[in-house]
């Protein structure tokens, strides 16, 4: 028997709350750029040039002067404590108003609560204060050649040398490495323990001696990660976050605040409405494929899915509220949104016929010209931050309670 509807449950904002997003939305019709594309580095942070990230900077900077950056970090860190409620608020704004990613995102939500829970007063002084205003970038150095699902076996060395450590080794996939000021990196500290308990969380300024970075090309022709190569790499023994040889946990602590931010539903929702939209405007073989049987049930089912996942954001809004431990629930939100998202352009392009690989040519304005970029860039978020084969076996386990698969 289904579990009855809970009686008292109120889905609507507070007035409050609603004061909140009409101000939000006459700061983002004032402030926000007119070209977009001059600032905007896509969720893959693909900047062209110095110029674009000094623009994406200041976007970063204005928004954070109007207190509209990390308003979940709390107020003595320079947020603004603000609910999950005003923060799913300020989501959907920057969203429905297609405004620039912040190039920050990397420090603003990965490392940023990271140190608030993990770090020193010392660190979290340095720090915080430059992940807000951008003039400090992040990177962030987790995986090697051979070290990716199986994070834990990662060889990247750090020797103790007087006040130091000493870092030989090599990271792959490093997204912003190529500009990033500095890099949060996963290290083996002690080479004897079983893998879990012989790594370490350090911080590694990117302008150190013997730190090379080489771009590699994405399918989408851009270059958003790097490899980064360590030859005896000094770090000062002060850069370590939590214990020495106690980094899984830190690193789990930055993994999860990753998935929360890699599984947006309002991005999916967002691609939802655009290919609905292309397909009421596309014809094909004299006629609107929005008629056609096959096209009307691919795009019903979709928008299913993209219902069920902003109800399980909903959800999982609920249980932060309420103050419920936060289950596996970022792993099903990473999971879904991603492959969705995937599934979404993988559409487009179908409707789009001959002229959907044509990246940013096509003849067809209803297009965007973005679709295949887009189809490219959203395959890597199913990889990216946990493939979907990890984010299930961790459901199977931990929803499911299925033994440890081998
Ligand atoms: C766009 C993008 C940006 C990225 N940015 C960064 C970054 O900034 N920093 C960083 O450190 N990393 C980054 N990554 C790397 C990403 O975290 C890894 O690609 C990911 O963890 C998978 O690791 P891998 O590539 O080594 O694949 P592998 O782990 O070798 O996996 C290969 C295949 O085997 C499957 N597989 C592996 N283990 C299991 C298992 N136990 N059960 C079932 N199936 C399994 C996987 O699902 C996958 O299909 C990025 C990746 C992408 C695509």
């Amino acid at each position: 028997m289904l579990p009855a509807i809970p009686a008292g449950v109120d889905l609507a904002f507070s007035k409050e709350d609603e004061k909140f997003r009409r101000s939000l939305r006459t700061w983002l019709r004032k402030h926000l750029p007119k070209r977009h594309d001059e600032i905007d580095g896509g969720e893959d942070l693909n900047f062209e040039g110095p110029a674009q990230i000094a623009a994406a900077k200041k976007w970063q900077r204005t928004m954070h002067d109007a207190g509209y950056v990390a308003i979940d970090w709390p107020k003595e860190h320079g947020g603004k404590a603000a609910s999950a409620v005003r923060q799913t608020i300020l989501a959907e704004e920057i969203v429905t108003h297609r405004a620039p990613g912040l190039i920050g995102q990397l420090g603003l939500h990965m490392l940023g609560p990271t140190l608030i829970r993990c770090g020193t007063a010392a660190q979290r002084k340095r720090f915080l204060p430059k992940i807000l205003t951008a003039e400090e970038i992040w990177c962030q150095g987790y995986s090697e050649p051979g070290s990716g699902s199986d994070l834990a076996s990662l060889r990247t060395k750090a020797e103790s040398d007087g006040d130091d450590f000493v870092v030989n080794g090599q990271k792959i996939w490093t997204t912003t490495a190529h500009f990033a000021d500095w890099m949060f990196c996963l290290v083996r500290t002690h080479a004897d323990a079983p893998k879990h308990k012989g790594i370490s969380y350090i911080l590694i300024d990117m302008k150190t001696p013997g730190i090379e970075v080489r771009p590699l090309v994405q399918m989408t022709g851009q270059s958003g990660f790097n490899e980064v190569f360590f030859t005896d790499v000094r770090v000062p023994r002060s850069n370590l976050v939590g214990e020495l040889h106690g980094g899984w946990a830190v690193a789990n602590t930055t993994l999860a605040h990753e998935r929360n931010m890699l599984a947006n539903p309002m991005r999916t929702q967002q691609l939802m409405a655009d290919l609905v939209r292309l397909a009421a405007r596309r014809n094909d073989n004299g006629g609107k494929v929005s008629r056609d049987a096959l096209v009307r049930q691919r795009l019903a089912d979709l928008q299913i899915r993209v219902d069920m996942m902003k109800y399980h954001s909903w959800k999982q809004l609920s249980d932060e509220i309420h103050g419920r431990p936060a289950s596996v629930g970022g792993a099903i939100s990473k999971l879904v949104t991603t492959e969705l998202n995937h599934e979404i352009c993988a559409t487009a392009l179908d409707l789009l016929g001959d002229y959907g690989p044509l990246v940013g040519r096509s003849p067809h304005a209803e297009d965007r010209g973005l679709w295949p970029r887009d189809w490219m860039f959203t395959l890597g978020m199913v990889i990216g931050g946990g493939t979907s084969q990890i984010q299930k076996n961790i459901i199977a386990e931990r929803v499911l309670g299925l033994p440890r698969g081998a």
